[in-house]
């Protein structure tokens, strides 16, 4: 069974159905798409490339991006989708670190041939258009047929520390994952519609595979980014939308729709599901989304070694304020989803009392089958079967995981033990702060001393003395920053990741 028989069959089952969206318009039909799909993975295999060969994606999002997958499946291939955000020279080593001789590329990030790897294809190029050429009878051409060990997906860590690895996700993983969307996260139906306005090459790309296993429509914006007021014109035009977005997309939606006046009820013409995570929601930010948006969120807990599958946080636990523990709740990232077992252990990999804070454990059909050409780092990160995700939290006793902070952002001061984010969800709710990004920085009394990074609202000057008394009034004062950074902004990858390595580099170097 490969993922590319969930194509094949939508093409059968309803050819004419629409299936990739430029913008508002018809970019493919379930029969187009999978014609284009086999044509692409015809042209591969007379080229001459061999199941498991790895072919690079380096693109800003695009219609063609999704039938590209579904081609390199088709013929067996291993997809690595990157980053369109990084660098050349880094797309550089991931091409070389995966053996990738074909790449697939768009221009505006790819403006020069990259070095090392052979063929280079422009996805608008008319050398793009032979490759996809429909072919008259998709079933006509033979899908390569892989094991469920077979690597289907090889995904690059985001890099927020070091050198990026090679996730190995499995036809296994990615099926386990497409499943689980169902039994967790949200049901979807045939004329459903999904929107990838985060990058197809993370997480919102992944969740194509649920809406492919329904048969549901996969929207591009013609924008080809995020811009809340495209979405929620495109949502009114298509029906409403379905979405992954990071907590920081999620900000710009509920910004738009409250500055627009646009109720819960208007919301929902643009929008059925909005799936956050990839990185902390604050329990202020996640409470305003929901009253301005209304119950259209989910919420889950999961990293590129268990591709979206980890915790969730359902839109009934979301919505459900008359519930005792509501404001807990809403600050966890919810129960183990259906695929996986979920732990939290000391450095031992003991099992810890509910309610102690250690490193989450994960477990289930999901986790990848291993790092790249790197079994140290393999061996490091699976132990007797359990993926150690580098991410520390605690278990309630009804199950809910409470996420703190990855274990090497925790701060220790004066022997003390200071979660970065619980500072940061004090700070958020004074009065002018936008963002906040809190960091240890090295000092030979204290070991480490808290600094606070703020970003202000439009038009406010938050003090230091002033967020100090905010906080005197919030959080033991040994955990309040000793020091506070105002800036424009704050690093953020890509994926909207704020790169804390970042933030104390310029720390040692100011
Ligand atoms: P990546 O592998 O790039 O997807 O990054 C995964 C990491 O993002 C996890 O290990 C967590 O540290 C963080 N993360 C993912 N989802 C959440 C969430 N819902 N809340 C807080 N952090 C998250």
């Amino acid at each position: 069974m490969s993922l590319a028989h969930l194509l094949l069959r939508q093409a059968q089952r309803q050819p004419q159905a629409p299936a990739i969206l430029d913008g508002a318009q018809p970019h493919a039909s379930y029969l187009q798409w999978a014609a284009r799909s086999a044509g692409l993975a015809r042209h591969l295999r007379d080229g001459g490339l061999q199941p498991g060969d790895r072919v690079l994606l380096f693109a800003h999002n695009h219609p063609r991006y999704l039938e590209l997958l579904w081609g390199l499946w088709w013929a067996g291939l291993v997809a690595v989708p990157v980053n369109a955000k990084l660098h050349p020279r880094e797309v550089e080593w991931i091409a070389a670190d995966a053996g990738a001789q074909l790449a697939f590329v768009t221009r505006d990030v790819a403006p020069d041939a990259l070095a090392g790897v052979a063929h280079q294809v422009d996805l608008e190029s008319m050398e793009a258009d032979q490759l996809l050429a429909p072919v008259a009878e998709p079933a006509a051409v033979p899908i390569t047929e892989r094991a469920p060990d077979d690597i289907a997906w090889l995904f690059y860590t985001s890099g927020t520390t070091g050198r990026p690895k090679g996730v190995m996700l499995t036809q296994r993983n990615l099926m386990t994952m497409g499943l689980g969307y169902f039994a967790d996260v949200d049901p979807i139906a045939r004329g459903d519609a999904i929107v990838y306005a985060a990058p197809i090459s993370h997480g919102a790309g992944i969740y194509a595979i649920p809406h492919l296993m329904a048969g549901a429509r996969h929207v591009v914006p013609a924008s080809r980014g995020v811009d809340a007021a495209e979405l929620f014109a495109l949502g009114r035009a298509v029906g409403p939308l379905s979405m992954f977005a990071a907590p920081t997309i999620v900000a710009r939606l509920v910004d738009h729709a409250a500055q627009q006046g646009l109720g819960p009820e208007l919301c929902a013409r643009s929008f059925k599901t909005i799936v956050y995570g990839g990185a902390p929601m604050y329990a202020a930010d996640i409470q305003r989304a929901l009253s301005v948006m209304g119950p259209r969120f989910v919420q889950i807990y999961g990293q590129g070694e268990t591709p979206m599958v980890g915790t969730v946080l359902s839109r009934a636990d979301l919505k459900d304020r008359a519930h005792p523990r509501h404001a807990e709740r809403i600050a966890s990232v919810g129960v183990a989803q259906t695929p996986v077992r979920v732990r939290v252990t000391d450095a031992q990999g003991q099992d810890l009392p509910l309610g102690e804070v250690g490193e989450v454990l994960i477990q289930g059909d999901s986790v990848m089958a291993g790092y790249w050409g790197n079994p140290q780092a393999t061996a490091a990160a699976i132990r007797n079967g359990w993926l150690f995700t580098g991410d520390m939290g605690a278990l309630d006793e009804g199950g809910y995981l409470t996420l703190k902070d990855r274990s090497k952002d925790l701060i220790i001061s004066g022997g003390s033990n200071i979660y970065p984010r619980e500072v940061e969800e004090a700070l958020l709710t004074a009065a002018g702060v936008a963002e906040v990004a809190v960091v240890g920085q090295p000092d030979p009394e204290w070991g480490e001393n808290v600094v606070a990074f703020v970003v202000a609202q439009p038009g406010a000057a938050p003090t230091q003395e002033a967020a100090d008394a905010h906080c005197l009034q919030r959080i033991a004062r040994f955990k309040r920053p000793k020091r506070y950074v105002f800036v424009p902004e704050l690093p953020k990858n890509n994926y909207g990741k704020v790169l804390k390595t970042e933030l104390r580099r310029w720390l040692a170097s100011a």
